[in-house]
């Protein structure tokens, strides 16, 4: 298919929804999600997940389930005991208080009620902001809660890559640091979206920081949204095609 060519200095709503056309069109939207977990479980996991490969934090996880049959038994172990459970990620000696942190606050919260389906029923900032104030939750893990558990709420999560092309797209200011560009990037998405289309934007910017738009050597002339790329375009000027 012929892509017209479009100014890369187009106004970044607008560009935010053609790279999710170009992208899309390449990775197959609408993308199967990952999980089904309940959002207390989404919750485990995103805090194992952090600076961790999947394949040993999804380990951590399956070795917790197995060694305690509630969170509430993860919540009152020995702290030992669950740091041993969770020894497959990085930093399990962090993580592992850190994660009965996080269950005892939601007990002192909710009454004992560990669940966090009632999320669900709360606007999106709300929800958010709810799992913000946990110790160590931060807008990446509240946005995966919200939006990977059986949840489904549309709250857009941004990772490394996904953060890496919106900057080199100039969808957003080197200088904005990823926390912050949660809430650029979601106020650049139409407000009407819903999960499976916020969903298939990071995990289609995502995907293409993985396959595409490396860190080190990004493949930008074979980049399907070069022509909306200022950084890209520098690039190949450069003669660095990648
Ligand atoms: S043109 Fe290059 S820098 Fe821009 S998004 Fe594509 S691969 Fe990344």
């Amino acid at each position: 298919m012929e892509i017209p060519e479009l100014p890369a200095s187009l106004p970044p709503r607008e560009k935010a929804l053609r790279v999710h056309e170009r992208l899309c069109a390449v990775y197959g939207c609408p993308i199967p999600f990952f999980h089904d977990l309940d959002p207390l479980s989404e919750l485990i996991s995103a805090l194992l997940s952090h600076r961790t490969r999947n394949a040993d934090s999804g380990r951590a996880f399956r070795q917790l389930r197995a060694r305690f049959p509630t969170w509430e038994a993860v919540r009152d172990a020995p702290l030992l005991e669950v740091q041993e459970a969770v020894a497959s990620v990085t930093w399990p000696e962090q993580k592992a208080p850190r994660l009965q942190a996080v269950l005892r606050e939601i007990s002192a919260r909710r009454g004992g009620d560990m669940a966090l389906d009632f999320l669900g029923e709360l606007e999106v900032p709300q929800a958010r902001a709810w799992l913000e104030s946990l110790p160590g939750v931060g807008p990446k893990t509240s946005a995966a809660v919200l939006l990977f558990s059986r949840l489904r709420r549309p709250a857009l999560p941004v990772d490394s890559h996904h953060y890496r092309v919106a900057v080199r797209l100039g969808l957003i200011s080197a200088r904005v640091p990823v926390g912050r560009s949660h809430a650029l990037l979601s106020a650049l998405l139409p407000p009407g979206w819903d999960a499976q289309q916020v969903y298939d934007h990071h995990e289609a910017l995502m995907l293409h920081g993985q396959r595409c738009c490396f860190h080190l050597a990004p493949a930008c002339v074979r980049c399907p949204v070069l022509d909306l790329c200022p950084w890209g375009q520098q690039r190949v000027a450069r003669g660095k095609p990648g």
